[in-house]
């Protein structure tokens, strides 16, 4: 039984006293509606210079918000200008890193190799890293649906040991910010791809426990489908988690 996850990716949006104002009415809207976070988790990734407030914000009024940042650094510490690492993320107490999303990897050149040295990073700190995999729309044309995400994902498990706590989203990039979000048929299939691959990298448990959610134009009106696949534990999001109703709609979503 893996308690599902809704996480927000805010990307670039948001400044610090915009999250302030936006974690607050989130966490309250979400109250209001008797949401039982214990049952869906909802997760937040706010701009690196966000997290502080959201950090002393949860801590303050006691929010049942998980939070993390939307990149690590490879490295531990030095000369590295712009980097942030992930024991910098771990002391702001958060509790999930995404890593290697599809615009990390084709607009900064993030390769496998850099994902699964993140990886590395983050589980070394004891953040659960959200390692994120999917094709274009040519991959998905010249090598079918799983190939491209199985291959990210074996190329991001290259350093993981089976005791190791990780989610996985899948999100294909032509379905990101394009409203043309994958069919629960679609993110189903290659959700179970995906497993298949933990079962064989890292074992039956593992595979059994992990997380995998399904991101790309996900809203409220489209969630339950994808959330009644059996291999879908939950949705990455990224517009619309910045639109509190709509938000609120896709972690309340009925099965
Ligand atoms: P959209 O929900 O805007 O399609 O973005 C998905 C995404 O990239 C989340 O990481």
């Amino acid at each position: 039984t893996r308690v599902p996850l809704i996480a927000g990716n805010w990307k670039m949006n948001l400044d610090h006293l915009q999250a302030i104002a936006f974690v607050q009415k989130l966490a309250w809207s979400l109250k209001d509606a008797g949401h039982d976070f214990t049952s869906t988790e909802v997760a937040v990734f706010p701009p690196f210079t966000d997290l502080r407030s959201v950090q002393t914000l949860v801590a303050a009024d006691k929010l049942p918000l998980a939070y993390g940042g939307q990149d690590v650094s490879t490295q531990e510490s030095g000369a590295y200008t712009g980097e942030i690492s992930a024991a910098f993320l771990a002391a702001l107490e958060c509790q999930y890193v995404l890593i290697g999303h599809s615009e990390r990897r084709t607009l900064h050149n993030e390769t496998d190799e850099v994902v699964a040295a993140k990886v590395t990073a983050a589980l070394k700190h004891n953040l659960v890293p959200i390692i994120c995999v999917g094709e274009t729309a040519a991959d998905l044309e010249l090598h079918g649906p799983s190939a491209v995400p199985v291959a990210q994902l074996k190329a991001a498990l290259a350093g993981v040991d089976n005791a190791a706590d990780i989610v996985v989203a899948y999100e294909p990039v032509w379905a990101i910010g394009s409203g043309q979000a994958a069919t629960p048929d679609q993110a189903e299939q290659v959700a179970a791809a995906l497993r298949l691959t933990l079962a064989e990298v890292l074992g039956q448990d593992v595979a059994d426990k992990t997380r995998i959610l399904y991101g790309g134009s996900v809203k409220g009106v489209n969630i339950a489908g994808f959330m009644k696949e059996p291999n879908v534990d939950g949705a990455l999001v990224g517009g619309a988690s910045l639109d509190i109703t709509e938000f609120s709609s896709i972690v309340r979503f009925q099965k």
